[in-house]
C-alpha cells in the first residue's frame, strides 16, 4: 500500500514518497513565496541584461536536468551575501553576491546546476515543511518585548533563504549538477572551482570586519564540509569528457560594474560605521565590534555574546520619544523607568531592564530617538549582567554617536562596485590589489574574488575584477 505512494525520481533513480507535496501543490507553493521574496529583496534586476544573461545560462543548463515537468525561473537577488537556492515549482536565485563572486559562465551554471538538481531530486518536496513557511512570513524582529524572555526580539538568524537540506541531498544535488554541466557542454569541474572559491571567500570574510555575514544557505551549506564537496565534485567530473577552458571574459562583461557589497537602500558598513544616506543617519560602534547590515536591521556584534541592534520603526501615532518607548514598544516593561535625553539633537529616551536572552541572564538596554515626528530608530543593546564598566561605557557611547550624515560624508559614502582593469605586462597582484577600493585585505580579497590560488601571477592581457568606489 505505502509503496504505491512513491515512483522512482527520474534524476536519482530512487524510490520517492512523492504524495507529500503534488507538482501542482510544488508550483502553487513556488509562486506564492516568490512574491515573498520579491517583497523582500526587490525586483531590481527584472528587464536588465544581467537578468537576461542568467536565463539563457538558467535555462541551457535546466534542459539538461530530467524533470521537465516544471518551468524554471531564474532570479537575481539584490543582497551582497553569497548565495543561491531553490523554491519549489522551479524558481531558482542567484543573489549579486554570489554574481560577484563567481569568475566565468561555467562556474555560475555549477551553481545553478546544483540548485536545478535539488529540484530534479525533489528534495524541497521531501523536506518541505510549514517551518519554511513561517520563517517566509515572520517578521525578522519582534517588535514587542512583550515579556521578560526577550529572546525572540533577539533570536536573529531566522532569514528567507534557510532552507534546511540533508548532507545526502546536497551531496546527490552536487552530483546531479557535475552531470547537468556536463550534458550542457559546460566544463563539469567549474563546480569545484566555484566551490573552493566560496570556501576562500568565507574565511576571508569571517576575518574581515564589517563586509556583511557570508554563512548562509542553501549552497553555502556547511554540510556536508566544503572540503569534502569540492573533493567529491573534481572526482565526479572526472567521469565526463573534458571540454574548453572556461572562458572569463564572456562573463566578467555581464557583470561589469555591479554592485558590491551593501547598496544605497541598504546602508552601508565603513569600517565600525555604518551609513544610511537615504535615511540620513549614521552611527559608529565600538572598536572591536562587528557590524553586520541585514535588510532590517544593523547587527554589531562584541565581546562575551554582546549585541547592539539598530533599526528603524514608523511612529504612526507621532508619539514623543517617552512615550513611544513606554507605550509603543517596551508594552511588557511597565515598570522600567524610563530616561528622557538627546541623541544626535534628537529627542530620545532610553530604559534598562534585565532579561533572559537565548538562556542567558542579560541586561538589557533600549534608546528610541525620534528622528522625524514619524519616524524613530533604535537600539537594542543586550550585554552580560557583569559586562565590565568600559564596554558599557563604550555602547553609550555608541548610541550618542548617532547623527545625521555631514555634507561631505553625503557626497562621498556610496556603494562599491565590481569594475574591470586588464592587466599589462609587469602588473601584479600586489599593485591591481592596490587598485581595491577596499583596503582591509585588498590583495587577498582580490585573489579571491578572482578565483586566483596564493601562487598564482598575474596574465598578461587577460581582465580581472577590482572593487571600485
Ligand atoms: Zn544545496
Amino acid at each position: 500500500m505505502l509503496l504505491s505512494g512513491c515512483a522512482v525520481n527520474p534524476a536519482t533513480g530512487n524510490r520517492q514518497f512523492t504524495a507529500l507535496m503534488s507538482p501542482g501543490r510544488e508550483a502553487e507553493d513556488g509562486a506564492k513565496e516568490n512574491k515573498e521574496i520579491a517583497a523582500a529583496y526587490g525586483t531590481k534586476y527584472e528587464g536588465t541584461a544581467l537578468q537576461a544573461y542568467l536565463n539563457t545560462v538558467g535555462h541551457r543548463v535546466a534542459g539538461s536536468a530530467e524533470r521537465q515537468d516544471v518551468t524554471y525561473r531564474f532570479f537575481v537577488l539584490d543582497t551582497p551575501r553569497v548565495n543561491a537556492f531553490a523554491l519549489p515549482g522551479g524558481y531558482v536565485y542567484v543573489t549579486r553576491g554570489l554574481l560577484a563572486l563567481a569568475n566565468s559562465e561555467d562556474e555560475l551554471a555549477g551553481v545553478l546546476a546544483h540548485e536545478i538538481g535539488h529540484i530534479a531530486a525533489r528534495h524541497l518536496a521531501e523536506r518541505y515543511s510549514q517551518n519554511v513557511l513561517a520563517s517566509l512570513g515572520a517578521a525578522a524582529l519582534a517588535v514587542s518585548l512583550g515579556s521578560t524572555d526577550a529572546s525572540q526580539a533577539f533570536g536573529i538568524g531566522a532569514g528567507l533563504m534557510e532552507v534546511q537540506y540533508s548532507r545526502d541531498q546536497e551531496t546527490e544535488a552536487d552530483r546531479l549538477g557535475v552531470r547537468y554541466l556536463a550534458r550542457a557542454g559546460y566544463n563539469p569541474l567549474a563546480m569545484a572551482h566555484f566551490l573552493r572559491d566560496m570556501d576562500r571567500y568565507e574565511k576571508l570574510e569571517s576575518r574581515a570586519s564589517g563586509t556583511g555575514d557570508p554563512g548562509l544557505s542553501d549552497f553555502f551549506s556547511t554540510h556536508p564540509q566544503t572540503s569534502d564537496r569540492v573533493a567529491r565534485a573534481t572526482a565526479e567530473a572526472a567521469a565526463y569528457p573534458a571540454v574548453k577552458a572556461e572562458e572569463a571574459d564572456i562573463y566578467l562583461r555581464q557583470i561589469d560594474g555591479l554592485l558590491y557589497g551593501d547598496g544605497i537602500e541598504q546602508g552601508l558598513v565603513r569600517g565600525n560605521r555604518f551609513y544610511h544616506p537615504a535615511l540620513d543617519v549614521t552611527f559608529a560602534a565600538p572598536d572591536g565590534f562587528t557590524l553586520v547590515n541585514n535588510a532590517d536591521k544593523v547587527i554589531a556584534r562584541g565581546p562575551d555574546g554582546t549585541l547592539m541592534l539598530f533599526d528603524g520603526a514608523a511612529n504612526n501615532n507621532r508619539h514623543d520619544a517617552p512615550t513611544y518607548l513606554s507605550k509603543d514598544w517596551l508594552t511588557g516593561e511597565a515598570g522600567a523607568p524610563v530616561e528622557q535625553m538627546t541623541v544626535g539633537g534628537h529627542p530620545a529616551a532610553s530604559a534598562a531592564f534585565d532579561a533572559r536572552v537565548n538562556g542567558h541572564e542579560m541586561k538589557i538596554r533600549l534608546v528610541a530617538v525620534q528622528w522625524t515626528p514619524d519616524r524613530i530608530f533604535r537600539f537594542q543593546i543586550a550585554m552580560k549582567r557583569d559586562a565590565p564598566a568600559a564596554l558599557v561605557d563604550d555602547l553609550k557611547r555608541a548610541t550618542f554617536s548617532l547623527r545625521n550624515l555631514t555634507d561631505p560624508e553625503k557626497h562621498t559614502i556610496r556603494p562599491y562596485s565590481i569594475g574591470l582593469v586588464k592587466a599589462g605586462p609587469g602588473d601584479t597582484v600586489e599593485n591591481f590589489g592596490g587598485r581595491m577600493a577596499i583596503k582591509d585585505k585588498a590583495v587577498e580579497r582580490f585573489g579571491v574574488l578572482n578565483g586566483m590560488g596564493d601562487q598564482d601571477a598575474l596574465m598578461s592581457g587577460r581582465i580581472y575584477k577590482v572593487i571600485e568606489n
